[in-house]
């Protein structure tokens, strides 16, 4: 359905969890997060509920995402029911990539159509410095193992860190010569805590056209620009939410692991649905797309979003 500034509505990112198995520095403080009581969080089938009454009102694609997605112990199932949802056309995952070794069949044979794997630095101690805790080789072997379980479009999320890793964009670059991988930059958001990042770490994604003079544009994705290098068999891509916001083609709503609606990113709207019957949660997801602001107010690391949660209590 549409929105009160006539954008189509038709994308949904769902939350199943809020914990993690990494702890990157920009997305979640250091000591994790307060595990919410278990009763607070949606359970299987109220998320697959919310995921019939969101395609009653026009949503056709679907993001599962989290925290980290893999960690939940029935994410092949939450994805294998959410794909049969009449009116669902496609379901993509977000994942660190960490479990994938053991997942990434079990998600292709559940109907998951596409995986995007967030990476932030190709260099190993940088990997485990970025994430406190995690190993890069589990994340390439997390690629490979969807590359061989049939995930030909593979994506790979990076968020631009300035001095930290904006010395590898053409090492970035260089992956979608080899592979058919996008690999697309993002801007660092400055949520409610960006752990040990600000205003020096945020570079904008034109940085990346700077490093990259021969990539030439392509198309558009979504909110990402595409530019391809010459004979690459993956795009680059560029999102920049904070230096050229895109809310006018904005066409998302977003539900967290505890069942709260939120039409904003970037703002601390939040409307329940937890425990609702599927009809009630038609009318409130309604009430959502009808409250979705026109745009956000201007990020920066003086003022900070205003969602009010961490990126691992929301989705990205
Ligand atoms: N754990 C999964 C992952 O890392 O892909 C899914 C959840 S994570 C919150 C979703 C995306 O948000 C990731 O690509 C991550 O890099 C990005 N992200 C987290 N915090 C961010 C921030 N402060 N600014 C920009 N992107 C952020
Ligand atoms: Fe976990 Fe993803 Fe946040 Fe990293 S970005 S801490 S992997 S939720």
């Amino acid at each position: 359905m549409k929105d009160n500034f006539q954008r189509e509505i038709n994308y949904m990112r769902l939350s199943v969890t809020e914990l993690c198995n990494l702890r990157c520095r920009y997305c979640m403080p250091e000591d994790g997060i307060c595990k919410i009581d278990h009763g607070l969080i949606m359970t299987e089938d109220e998320m697959i509920t919310a995921v019939e009454a969101a395609a009653e009102l026009g949503i056709i694609k679907l993001r599962i995402t989290g925290g980290e997605p893999l960690v939940k112990k029935n994410i092949v199932s939450i994805c294998a029911r959410a794909a049969k949802v009449s009116g669902i056309q496609e379901v993509c995952v977000t994942t660190n990539g960490v479990l994938l070794p053991k997942l990434a069949k079990g998600l292709r044979a559940a109907g998951v159509a596409r995986l995007n794997i967030s990476l932030d630095t190709l260099d190993p101690d940088k990997f485990n410095y970025i994430t406190r805790i995690g190993k890069l080789s589990d994340v390439m072997d997390g690629i490979k193992t969807a590359l061989n379980a049939g995930y030909r479009k593979l994506k790979i999320n990076t968020v631009l860190i300035g001095g930290f890793n904006d010395n590898e964009i053409r090492d970035f670059a260089r992956i979608t010569m080899d592979y058919p991988i996008d690999v697309r930059f993002i801007e660092l958001m400055p949520m409610y805590d960006s752990g040990d990042f600000g205003p020096k770490a945020f570079i904008k994604c034109d940085k990346v056209l700077e490093m990259l003079p021969e990539a030439v544009p392509v198309e558009t994705d979504g909110v990402a620009r595409l530019y391809r290098m010459p004979g690459a068999k993956g795009n680059i891509g560029l999102i920049s939410p904070v230096s050229d916001h895109f809310c006018a083609e904005c066409n998302r709503i977003r539900l967290t692991a505890d069942g709260k609606l939120k039409p904003c990113l970037h703002s601390n709207q939040e409307i329940n649905i937890k425990g609702l019957t599927k009809d009630e949660m038609v009318r409130k997801m309604r009430e959502t797309i009808f409250a979705k602001p026109e745009r956000h107010a201007k990020l920066s690391f003086a003022s900070r979003s205003e969602s009010g949660r961490n990126m691992n209590e929301i989705g990205g």
